[in-house]
């Protein structure tokens, strides 16, 4: 089957920017539309969004007529609400993918150059290079954790996932705090998408520390990446900030029934929670089965796991998993080619993916 894939590389008109034609655009993960594929490549939800998200987009469907309201204050009183945090500490984005290319946008310059680790989320130096931003890689340490004491007094604009992606490991937020406390003239963005299935948040540190952004996402623990919402934390001037930049691009950046599934969303967390509650359940059901079989698992506190087999090669099980309807995602990187980060999904699907696995290795799940 044909990948269909966004690789604007390949080819360009003789139009295009010369600031440009050297990116390498972020590649998405897969998006087929083929009936019952088991589909654990981009960490969606298996769960569908709450059912007061959904009626609240609907209801908003009425005024599609009207822009959405650019302060995105109703939105923004209840992401602060649930955070204990004031309504002009938060800012909401299309996607946190946005709020990441504002940071970048806003907080880097020749003088302050970016930093992330050489295995993390792969947009962060897509949105360098898109915005001209000299950028630093920091090597994860041989088992994939981040050290410390690389970040400490660097004097750069830091980027840090956490929990981490595609490994899926945690840093304590004391260590994160050393690492903002000694960077003071720098921006530290944590990014957050992936804390509610276990991990530790940074926004308790926003008011201790004005160079520190938290940025979340709805799209994994409130199901609702097809809607794109996402947001930012933190002091009311590096929400200013980023408002600047906002305005200065698309003031209008969450759509109505976006913001109104939002709301509803934050307004159903017994369902997030219950939600999450499976996933982490499933998570362990899985890292444990795997584990049996003979597979290595990273620590993680996500809603993934990052998987090799110690004899059979990570593209091969890619293929193999695929051959049989499954999903995962497989990163050609040299550092991680023998692994794939495989989403957590319903308990159903977690067995198939290990009775499949275990075909696929010879053996059996006990
Ligand atoms: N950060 C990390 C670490 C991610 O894995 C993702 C999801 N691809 C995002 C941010 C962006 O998520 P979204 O734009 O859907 O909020």
């Amino acid at each position: 089957m044909a990948r269909r894939v966004w690789r604007a590389t390949i080819t360009m008109s003789r139009f295009f920017s010369s600031d440009y034609r050297s990116l390498t655009p972020y590649t998405p993960g897969e998006q087929p539309q083929i009936r019952n594929l088991i589909k654990l490549n981009t960490n969606e939800s298996p769960f569908p969004p709450s059912e007061k998200a959904v009626r609240a987009a609907a209801e908003a469907a009425d005024s599609l007529h009207l822009y959405s309201d650019p302060t995105a204050k109703k939105l923004h009183e209840a992401i602060a609400k649930k955070l204990g945090v004031d309504v002009d500490e938060v800012l909401a984005t299309n996607g946190s993918d946005e709020i990441l290319n504002f940071a970048f946008m806003a907080f880097c310059d020749a003088a302050h150059p970016a930093a992330f680790a050489d295995l993390t989320y792969g947009f962060y130096p897509v949105f360098a290079q898109l915005n001209g931003i000299p950028y630093t890689e920091i090597p994860l340490s041989e088992d994939f954790t981040i050290r410390v004491e690389d970040y400490i007094g660097i004097n750069k604009t830091i980027f840090i996932a956490n929990p981490n992606a595609p490994t899926g490991i945690f840093l304590a937020r004391k260590e994160i705090e050393r690492i903002v406390a000694s960077n003071p003239d720098n921006v530290v963005l944590v990014d957050e998408a992936y804390v509610d299935f276990g991990a530790e948040s940074c926004v308790p540190l926003i008011r201790k520390y004005d160079n520190l952004l938290v940025t979340q996402t709805f799209s994994k623990s409130r199901s609702m990446a097809g809607a794109r919402l996402g947001f930012g934390v933190g002091s009311r001037d590096l929400i200013r900030d980023l408002n600047t930049i906002k305005y200065s691009t698309n003031p209008y950046n969450v759509n109505a029934m976006t913001m109104a599934a939002g709301i509803g969303a934050l307004a159903d967390e017994a369902y997030t929670k219950e939600n999450c509650r499976q996933i982490i359940e499933n998570r362990e059901w899985t890292k444990r089965t795997l584990d049996s079989l003979g597979f290595v698992c990273t620590d993680s506190m996500t809603n993934f796991l990052f998987v090799k087999h110690p004899q059979i090669g990570g593209e091969a099980i890619y293929r193999a998993l695929r051959e049989r309807g499954i999903l995962v995602r497989h990163f050609a990187l040299p550092r991680i080619k023998d692994y794939n980060r495989i989403t957590v999904s319903t308990r159903e699907h977690m067995r198939i993916l290990t009775e499949a696995l275990s075909e696929i290795i010879g053996g059996n799940v006990s």
